[in-house]
């Protein structure tokens, strides 16, 4: 018994406020979507259950028989256990230690696969994005955190603990004065997150420095970028030196790596432009040319959807995994 003629997979994107999910067809087109409020604080049993509805009104919706589904991917933060399709512990969602995919299987009948935030867009920029054909892809989202995913050898890379690229928390300047919710002092996420941006233009204004930003009553990343091209002196200040240690990280990702890609994604990097033109220079600066002229540094190629996306092709990347095994012959 195989998989191959099922032909739809859905994808749950678990958020700390919502709940995105889809049923879409094996080249990652959506035929069905729908949104719930997450309602973290009432509880792991009734964010699981909100799960499970979610499901059912897409597959309503689609008209489409539970048969021809293959698998359901979630994309969840974590860190979780992909292995046991467990979250073990996460700020804004209520479960502890507890199976996520469990539940989905027990009442749909298909299997059901588990990955972080970070590796499930990592797959779904692979399968989908600017990935696609590459063998190595290294995935970044810059925003009010920053994480990271891989696909290494045309294969999702996981490490030991499937917590693999937690790129946020790799420190770049141990002496650094800021720091990260983890507790590191000058890590990617304590210099180059938009809470990051946000606190060192605050901070300066704080302190007295003259710039247009201090009409605002709470600065965040547009803010900043809006003053930088109209020349505010510390709007630039504070973007090029948040470029500047991304590229470095950038550069680290190269060395360790050695991508085809590195697509950078999240509000961050809407910037644009000047964003990945700063970050090339720096990686430049700071790895082997010929490997960082080599590797295609650029936007993310999914401009919506992008979490639900990640997990209808985890859904697509597992299920086909499964089918092969299925399907080889026994020793
Ligand atoms: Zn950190």
């Amino acid at each position: 018994m195989t998989n191959h003629s099922k032909k739809y997979v859905i994808g749950i994107d678990l958020g700390g406020t919502k709940i995105s999910t889809a049923i879409a067809d094996s080249t990652g087109h959506i035929i069905e979507k729908t949104t719930l409020a997450t309602g973290a604080k009432d509880g792991e049993f009734h964010v699981m259950n909100r799960m499970i509805s979610s499901v059912e009104q897409v597959l309503e919706a689609s008209g489409l028989p539970l048969q021809e589904v293959a698998a359901i991917g979630v994309g969840a933060p974590g860190p979780l256990d992909a292995d046991r399709g467990a979250i073990i512990t996460t700020p804004n969602l209520p479960f502890r230690n507890y199976s996520i995919t469990e539940p989905l299987v027990q009442r749909f009948g298909v299997p059901a696969f588990l990955d972080n935030d970070g590796n499930v867009a990592a797959i779904g920029e692979w399968l989908f994005g600017q990935g696609k054909g590459c063998q190595n892809l290294i995935y970044l989202t810059v925003s009010t955190g920053v994480g990271g995913g891989a696909v290494l050898s045309g294969r999702p890379f996981h490490g030991s603990t499937s917590n693999a690229l937690e790129v946020g928390h790799m420190t770049l300047d141990p002496s650094s004065p800021h720091r990260c919710n983890c507790g590191n002092y000058g890590d990617v996420e304590a210099l180059c997150s938009g809470t990051a941006l946000s606190k060192r233009a605050m901070e300066a204004i704080a302190q007295g420095r003259e710039t247009s930003l201090s009409k605002h009553r709470q600065v965040t990343t547009y803010e900043i970028y809006e003053a930088y091209k109209e020349g505010d002196p510390l709007a630039r200040e504070i973007l090029t030196t948040s470029w500047r240690y991304l590229g470095i990280a950038v550069a680290n990702l190269i060395l360790t790596f050695d991508p085809d890609v590195i697509a950078i994604g999240g509000g961050v990097s809407r910037i644009g432009d000047a964003m990945f033109e700063a970050v090339r220079a720096s990686a430049r600066a700071h790895a082997f040319e010929f490997m960082v002229d080599r590797v295609r540094i650029v936007p993310t190629g999914l401009a919506q959807d992008t979490g639900v996306l990640g997990a209808i092709a985890l859904a697509l990347v597992r299920s086909q995994e499964g089918a092969l095994r299925e399907s080889a012959p026994k020793e």
